[in-house]
């Protein structure tokens, strides 16, 4: 297990609000919560974390970062704190912030795309969007935006070739997360859940050869390269979040957009930073930081209550 001092890797949820509403993530009727903390406050939440807990790498996430006005201001910050700033996001709102994002030093990209047919898009994510989703990829990488990464979350009814055939044609990679069982999806996930074997055998099936890349695996995925394609340009990855999790290598920080600071996905509470914070107690700030990166472990069950939209995927 990580401890205070070694490098941690924070992922900030900007806001919990979100502009779809994903079967597996957020309730049709989401109630979300009535603020959050000030762009002052979550920079300076970011600042001290990465600070106490050695950051290595931010990434911005929510709900949907796009829907946060200051996100180019968190990009600046975190670009001014760490070398590598990434975030992920629908994609649907991201197009004509891309060039803005690119300057103020955002360098990696996820954007989540579960289905390519309109039909699946929208039955998924329960609004429209397909062709603007569509556009932000294609406009990442003429911006010259490189790694573009997708994450699609593999349920029984994805289209497994369908997307890696779409990652190989626009040059971009492609992630397929296993489903959780996390908020929405907690009643449907062990009918829906597809382990990452089983997406392979679906893809094999439609004709399309991959091989594995123990060279370029990632931290969190293991990645394959496509036949027939350059595996730095395209390349398709397996996050194995349940049938082989990462805890005993996991180097993850969370922070809410609330303030408060989760040391696991699986983790409902969190630590509480912004009382603090708002009393000018910074020293306070630092103490539950250090004792929270101290006390990090693994979740006695992969289950969580609340959304993931609360503390970003
Ligand atoms: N709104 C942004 C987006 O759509 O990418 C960022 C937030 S979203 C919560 C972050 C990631 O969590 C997405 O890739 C999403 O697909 C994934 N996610 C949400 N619920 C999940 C679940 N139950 N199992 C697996 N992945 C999930």
């Amino acid at each position: 297990m990580k401890g205070p001092g070694s490098r941690m890797y924070l992922r900030v949820s900007l806001t919990d609000r979100c502009n779809l509403r994903c079967t597996y993530c957020l309730p049709d009727q989401a109630r979300f919560a009535p603020d959050r903390a000030a762009t002052s406050e979550l920079l300076k939440l970011t600042n001290l974390i990465a600070e106490v807990g050695g950051v290595h790498k931010i990434r911005l996430t929510g709900g949907e970062p796009t829907l946060a006005d200051d996100l180019v201001d968190h990009v600046r910050n975190a670009r001014a704190l760490v070398p590598i700033v990434g975030m992920t996001t629908n994609g649907v709102l991201l197009e004509p912030m891309l060039p803005a994002l690119r300057d103020a030093g955002l360098n990696r990209l996820n954007i989540s795309l579960d289905a390519l047919d309109r039909d699946a898009f929208e039955r998924r994510a329960r609004r429209p969007g397909l062709d603007r989703v569509i556009g932000s990829i294609r406009a990442a990488r003429r911006l010259g935006f490189d790694p573009v990464k997708i994450n699609a979350v593999a349920m029984q009814d994805t289209d497994y070739a369908a997307l890696v055939r779409f990652a190989a044609w626009e040059g971009v990679h492609v992630r397929f997360i296993e489903l959780m069982a996390i908020g929405e999806a907690r009643p449907f996930q062990a009918a829906q859940y597809v382990p990452a074997v089983d997406m392979r055998t679906r893809i094999a099936a439609a004709g399309i050869r991959l091989q594995e890349r123990t060279d370029r695996d990632e931290p969190t995925s293991r990645v394959w390269s496509i036949e027939g394609h350059v595996p730095a340009e395209c390349s398709v990855g397996f996050i194995t979040t349940t049938s082989a999790p990462f805890c005993s290598t996991c180097d993850r920080l969370r922070l809410s957009s609330q303030g408060r600071l989760h040391t696991c996905l699986m983790d409902d509470r969190g630590h509480d930073l912004l009382t603090d914070l708002r009393s000018g107690d910074e020293a306070a700030v630092r103490t539950t930081i250090r004792a929270a990166i101290a006390a990090k472990r693994p979740p006695a069950r992969f289950v969580r209550e609340g959304v993931m939209a609360m503390i970003g995927g």
